[in-house]
């Protein structure tokens, strides 16, 4: 296999090694392995968690024997998205990388730069012989995008360190994480009762938009497929009412959705459907000129296998174009620090029931209170079967004013 990275630089060896092994959340088995025969080759104490956390210890170089131990933390799990039409198979195939204009960049999928960067300094840390450094205890977490389920796995007995430094922050280049933002999951689900229709069927797409991780994102004014999807959608209602057949969109609670698909039937012809989407789109389009140029809008005819209640079908897309989405707060004390914000993350419909999914993060409790508090207010309005779950309270701020 030929490399793409300069391998004489070990920081970009260890990440495209890393790349060749698949390592989405709960698939970490492999490079786990990987991870205990690295410490094996090299002498150095290793604990390997069933759950596939690994701790790799290394002693202080000569001359730092009496200082206090340094945990570095990473996560060795990524998340997994690609291009609709990409066949990349996550559980088998290497990352397709490559070098564009500086960047490196995977062909059709994500790169797992996040938290791959991280992984591949501690290891470069572990293998330097020369490096100056106190004891380091070096601990490689699983399953972090999709819930932290390997950092709660960790044993505190494991770790003597009591100074710790993650090498997972949110970018930025200059910055070391000491604390993170709480979260939380929305999952609400409407109940609906479908008919036949005799009206036309239509199917709406939006597509080409940028997304990126709910997180770290945010704060960039991106285009969320689903809401945009369902103001074009209340576009249409109000001029003519349409119904529901469908909704499918996002795939990740920690992903601004990219693409949304819903089917509708409508008394309304093809002529007038397409003039009303065209209108929206192109004041939609207008609003993300900048942030999210390639977002792409089409309405065609479609076969549509019968319709919801329309009542049910017009609640829904009104709690679609209220709910709240994207960044809601921000740092008056640190520039482009987002310390509130929610991501209308994922529409699935089946036979009986619509479900909607949104991730809450907030650097403080009260906000995360605050947000959770007013899904609840729209739950009841809305007759919204609602359960919130995954809930990590913010790390200690109290120190770092926001
Ligand atoms: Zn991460």
């Amino acid at each position: 296999m030929r490399e793409v990275l300069d391998w004489s630089k070990p920081y970009h060896r260890f990440f495209e090694e890393m790349t060749r092994i698949p390592h989405g959340s709960c698939n970490e088995k492999q490079y786990s392995g990987y991870l205990a025969a690295f410490a094996r080759e090299r002498n150095l104490a290793c604990r390997q968690y069933d759950i596939g956390n690994v701790i790799i210890y290394k002693d202080a170089s000569p001359g730092y024997e009496d200082h206090p131990a340094v945990v570095l933390q990473s996560h060795i799990d990524m998340v997994c998205e690609k291009v609709p039409d990409c066949g990349h198979d996550f559980e088998r195939d290497p990352l397709d990388i490559y070098v564009e204009k500086g960047w490196l960049r995977a062909r059709g999928t994500t790169l797992g730069a996040d938290d791959g960067t991280g992984v591949a300094y501690m290891l470069s840390i572990l293998a330097d012989q020369e490096a100056e450094h106190p004891p380091l205890e070096c601990v490689f977490t699983v399953q972090e995008e999709v819930g932290l389920n390997g950092a709660f796995a960790l044993e505190p007995e494991d770790l003597k360190g009591r100074r710790y430094i993650s090498l997972d922050d949110g970018g930025g280049g200059a910055v070391t994480t000491i604390t993170s933002a709480g979260g939380m999951r929305w999952q609400g689900t409407f109940s609906i009762h479908r008919k036949p229709c005799a009206e036309k069927g239509y199917r709406l797409v939006i597509g080409g938009l940028q997304g990126g991780h709910s997180g770290e994102c945010i704060g960039q004014e991106r285009g969320n497929a689903v809401k945009i999807c369902g103001r074009i959608l209340n576009a249409l209602e109000r001029e003519g009412a349409l119904t529901l057949s469908s909704m499918e969109g996002g795939s990740k609670d920690n992903a601004i959705p990219r693409d949304c698909q819903a089917e509708f039937v409508s008394a309304m012809d093809y002529e007038t459907i397409g003039r009303i989407v065209q209108s929206a789109a192109s004041s939609i389009g207008e609003e993300y000129r900048y942030s999210d140029p390639g977002l792409t809008v089409s309405a065609v005819e479609a076969e549509v296998e019968g319709c919801w209640d329309h009542d049910e079908s017009r609640r829904f897309l009104d709690f679609l174009l209220i709910c709240p989405n994207g960044m809601r707060r921000r740092s008056m004390n640190l520039a482009g620090l987002t310390t509130a914000s929610e991501n209308l993350a994922v529409v699935r419909t089946a036979k009986d029931q619509a479900a909607v999914t949104i991730s809450l993060r907030g650097a403080g409790e009260s906000y995360l209170d605050e947000m959770a508090e007013e899904l609840r207010i729209l739950s009841g309005i809305y007759g919204i079967d609602a359960k919130e779950s995954s809930g990590i309270r913010p790390g200690d701020m109290r120190r770092i004013p926001i």
